[in-house]
């Protein structure tokens, strides 16, 4: 079995009122109890790995050059045909900057240099459950893009003002744009 250091999933204690918070992998008390062991970060609470209910995380990239960002209108719920930035959900042992850059290829083929964190949410993902929604500002040397179409309704280069006007695009992710 794969080891994430750190997940993000519910806490049954009393303190934590079954909210998500950051768990971290308990390698010595895994170890003293031959079973896989996760530490809440709040309030203590070891618990298995198999009873843990993991939160997805998500990372999404937000590529400009100049007063443009590149688009992908979404084929899934949620927010189906709404527009939103290129990027989907981290594999085991991958980096989040991985899931972003690899999503972004997958769906663009943009190659994509990540440049900081701008920050996370938490909302829904493709499987309608919480998600922990990481976005990442990044740029890009490429100018043609292929999107695939198998994972997205269409995708272009936008005038960051012209999107904001006239393009629906997820809440969450309009103040971002303006980054
Ligand atoms: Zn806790």
């Amino acid at each position: 079995m794969s080891i994430e250091k750190e997940v993000i999933a519910i806490c049954n204690m009393p303190k934590c009122k079954r909210e998500f918070k950051n768990f971290i992998y308990d390698e010595e008390k895994s170890k003293l109890n031959d079973e896989t062991l996760y530490k809440c970060q709040n309030c203590g609470a070891l618990r298995p790995y198999d009873n843990l209910e993991i939160m997805k995380d998500i990372a999404l990239a937000l590529i400009k050059r100049g007063n443009r960002v590149f688009l992908v209108k979404r084929k899934f719920q949620p927010f189906e045909n709404y527009w939103a930035f290129p990027g989907g959900g981290k594999e085991p042992n991958e980096h989040l900057k991985e899931t972003a850059i690899r999503e972004t290829k997958e769906e663009t083929n943009l190659d994509i240099e990540i440049i900081k964190k701008l920050g996370n949410f938490i909302g829904k993902g493709d499987n309608g459950k919480k998600a922990n929604l990481n976005i990442f500002f990044c740029k890009t040397d490429s100018i043609r893009y292929n999107v695939n179409k198998t994972e997205c309704l269409g995708g272009k280069w936008y005038d960051i003002n012209y999107a904001l006007k006239n393009l629906q695009i997820i809440p969450q992710l309009k103040k971002y744009l303006t980054k």
